[in-house]
């Protein structure tokens, strides 16, 4: 069942999304080679706490930690370790928050210190998707359009999209109705309306979309081992067009600042 949401709901969404927006903005100022992941995630604790929010990941389902943190073949939902990141990784950082009783939950791959240019346009292009398939909604359009736009602009590099994971509803819970795959159908899918809030996720992968559970059954792994990136936004549609919720311009702001390429989306 697809929750829609009041103005006043979306309004107190935009709370929880821009704290996840922080959160991610302070783990660009500190992220680099020699860090560990644990030291981001617990970074990223306490600044949630220190804002009147809960981690939306912690404990969920039994997840250790506030970030999952997945490095290069990990694709999504990686355990955070001590092992230091290392000069030309990528890390997808996903920070869930829940505040007022609503989710935030977006994600930001991270390039560590110089990656190579095929690297660099692997997290240009999901990045550019994740935009592309947000535009999709709009008024009139299904949910197969976002997906069909993903896809399109993924797999015409010859990239794969991850099949078995997929964005979703949000709100007073992480995941609600309707799923939001990356790939898909145009007009098709349930019809995109008002007050619907959902978090877009294109995950990408360098090569094949086939991927692999690790062990520890949490971290989801790209089948051929080639680098897996992944870009999510929360975004309400409002008067027929999106209304994103969450925003990448703490991390820009705090990339630029270090000299980094911040990949700020140009419309193509
Ligand atoms: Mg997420
Ligand atoms: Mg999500």
């Amino acid at each position: 069942m697809i929750h829609l949401k009041s103005a006043e709901e979306i309004e107190l969404m935009r709370e929880s999304a821009q704290i996840v927006s922080r959160t991610l903005g302070l783990i660009a100022e500190k992220i680099g080679p020699g860090v560990t992941p644990l030291e981001l995630d617990k970074l990223a604790y306490e600044y949630i706490h220190d804002n009147g929010a809960v981690p939306g990941f912690l404990g969920f389902n039994g997840f250790p930690n506030s970030l999952c943190i997945s490095v290069n073949e990990a694709v999504v939902h990686g355990i955070p370790s001590d092992k230091p990141l290392e000069e030309g990784d990528i890390a997808s950082i996903d920070c869930g928050t829940v505040k007022n009783g609503y989710y935030g939950d977006h994600a930001y791959t991270f390039a560590i210190g110089e990656v190579s240019p095929e690297v660099e346009k692997l997290l240009r292009i999901t990045k550019e998707s994740l935009y592309i398939g947000i535009e999709q909604m709009v008024w009139g359009n299904r949910i197969g359009d976002i997906g069909y736009a993903i896809q399109q602009h993924a797999e015409k590099e010859g990239y794969g999209i991850v099949r078995e994971l997929v964005g979703h509803g949000l709100g007073k819970t992480m995941h609600e109705d309707p799923q939001v795959p990356n790939y898909g159908r145009r007009g098709r899918g349930k019809k995109l309306q008002n007050g619907m809030v959902l978090a877009i996720e294109p995950m990408v992968n360098m090569g094949t979309k086939d991927i692999l559970m690790l062990e520890d059954d949490w971290t989801i792994v790209t089948a051929d081992q080639k680098y897996s990136a992944h870009f999510e936004h929360d975004i309400a549609m409002v008067d027929g067009k999106p209304d994103i919720l969450s925003t990448f311009d703490y991390v820009e702001e705090a990339l630029e600042k270090r000299g980094m390429n911040a990949m700020r989306f140009q419309t193509i």
